[in-house]
């Protein structure tokens, strides 16, 4: 007798364990998507839920998306996202985490702002006469414009990280955005001209300099909201730097690394919703590894990290959900052709004596090209590599007048970041229960600092969400073998 009980409570204490620590409270988790924004939130999972989770992260093409790089003559340069702010601190502390390095940066870059016709402004190699340039230019603005992106807009964007310390996680944009300063979401309501209008700048400032920024970093103007206005024009300063041996290195490593990832290289096509027995969710993920035809994996909780916009070329279709569920995804993303030449520049196209290793364009509806600049390597060599930012393809005959030798030329067309506007946007992280959207955060802006907090904000979403759960379902397993134990004394 003593020895059925013997075993009888050992099997109890299993029952027990598995529910405490098994696979109840261990979520299956699916990410689609592995750039940096499914790199993140991979990494802030398995750093939240001490190991105790699976992730399966699906990816259809290369990891880091549209952080990559190009060979051009046996070197590579950054083809997508390439500058990184200094106060970037998810960035900065991934790659610490991950001992990668910075890149050395060129010193005396000088830049210009041309208008099709003319400079309107052009650095100097002193930096001094620079500073003199730009308040003869444009007065005092630029060093309050400076100043109230670093005393203000940056400081208060710096509470993010310690509201994601204190494990807070936002279910919109902007509930987000009002985490860092309340009136954070009156920015995505008003264009960046009008705001700095209203703030007293000039038009000339906003035309000229605003605009420049915009046209390089977003291929946009100063319609744009101004939260992304502000964004674009930190990402124009001078307290930048990028990650040696490529950007791409932060997902690639956070990825790879990570002991709890499995990599399905596949299409995922669609994801659908069939919730258990007892009415908890649960989804199927649609995929293709190109080699059989669709098949499909369960998880109790699915991240999408990639856009789902109409205009995306892997479109993720959404079935099973009740009908009152809608997922349409209002927007656009900007067409941004990247054309990399290899060449000397013909300084005379610019009515220039000798060239500048930076042109921004602040009409880029006259001169086509928003930007050229002259690149280094992902090692930080100087290269003769210059990238052209156009909304059109750059054709050949632009080329041939704006260079004067042409060893080699490659173009690549990105659906680069949303198109801009003060009109609402899709700006739900949480899409329904257990599914959560990274890219929401980029109809705020889109950075790759912006997709590391999207993803560490779904991470953080996710586990609190969960364990709410689990310790129901723990709690209600407890109850449900006390009450077993107390029938079976009884
Ligand atoms: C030209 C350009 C210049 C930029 N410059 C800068 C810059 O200087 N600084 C900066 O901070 N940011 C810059 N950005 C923005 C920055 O690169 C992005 O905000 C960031 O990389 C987005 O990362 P993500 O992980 O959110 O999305 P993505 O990098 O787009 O990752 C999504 C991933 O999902 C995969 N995927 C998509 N659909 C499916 C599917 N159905 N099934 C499976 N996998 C799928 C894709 O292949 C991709 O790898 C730039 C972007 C571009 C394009």
């Amino acid at each position: 007798m003593a020895k059925k009980n013997k075993i009888f409570c050992v099997i109890n204490l299993i029952i027990l364990c598995n529910i405490i620590y098994g696979e109840d409270c261990t979520p299956k988790i699916a990410i689609i998507g592995g750039g940096i924004g499914g790199a993140s939130a991979s990494h802030y999972l398995t750093d939240l839920f001490k190991d105790d989770v699976d992730i399966d992260l699906f990816e259809a093409d290369e990891i880091g998306g549209r952080l990559a790089t190009l060979n051009i003559n046996n070197d590579e340069y950054e083809t997508g996202g390439s500058i990184i702010h200094s106060r970037n601190k998810l960035m900065r502390h991934f790659v610490q985490l991950l001992k990668l390095e910075d890149r050395p940066s060129e010193l005396d870059m000088v830049a210009g702002i041309w208008n099709g016709d003319e400079f309107v402004f052009k650095e100097s190699f002193y930096q001094m006469v620079s500073l003199v340039k730009l308040f003869y230019r444009y007065g005092l603005e630029p060093f309050e414009l400076h100043r109230l992106l670093t005393n203000s807009i940056l400081d208060d964007f710096d509470h993010i990280y310690n509201l994601q310390d204190d494990g807070i996680g936002f279910e919109n944009i902007s509930s987000l955005l009002s985490g860092m300063n309340h009136k954070f979401p009156e920015m995505l309501e008003i264009s960046s001209k009008d705001f700095l209008l209203s703030q007293g700048y000039s038009h000339k400032l906003i035309n000229e300099l605003v605009e420049a920024t915009l046209a390089v970093n977003y291929g946009q103007d100063t319609d744009v909201h101004s939260f992304v206005g502000f964004v674009s024009v930190a990402g124009a300063g001078s307290s930048l730097w990028s990650v040696k041996g490529g950007n791409k290195k932060v997902p690639e490593n956070l990825i790879k690394k990570n002991k709890r990832i499995k990599v399905i290289p596949a299409v995922v096509n669609k994801i659908n919703y069939a919730p258990k027995d007892d009415g908890s969710p649960e989804y199927h993920v649609f995929y293709n590894t190109g080699k059989f035809e669709d098949t499909w994996k369960t998880y109790d909780v699915v991240i999408i990290a990639t856009p789902l916009t109409h205009d995306q070329k892997m479109p993720i279709n959404f079935a099973g959900f009740p009908e009152n569920v809608n997922f349409k995804f209002a927007g656009d993303y900007q067409t941004t052709y990247a054309t990399f030449v290899k060449g000397k520049i013909n300084p005379s196209y610019f009515k220039l004596e000798e060239s500048i290793d930076a042109i921004l364009s602040c009409n880029p509806n006259k001169t086509i090209m928003s930007s050229i600049g002259r690149l280094t390597t992902v090692e930080g060599n100087n290269s003769d590599v210059w990238k052209i930012f156009s909304r059109k393809p750059v054709e050949k005959n632009l080329i041939s007048k704006v260079f004067l030798e042409v060893d080699e030329i490659k173009e690549i067309k990105w659906k680069a970041y949303p198109k801009y506007s003060t009109m609402e946007s899709s700006n739900n992280f949480k899409l329904f229960d257990s599914l959560y959207h990274v890219n929401a955060i980029e109809w705020a802006a889109s950075a790759m600092e912006m997709s590391a907090i999207g993803g560490r904000n779904i991470a953080i979403l996710v586990h609190n969400d969960y364990k709410k759960k689990c310790n129901i379902s723990q709690a209600s397993g407890l109850k449900k073998i006390k009450n077993e134990q107390t029938s079976r004394e009884l």
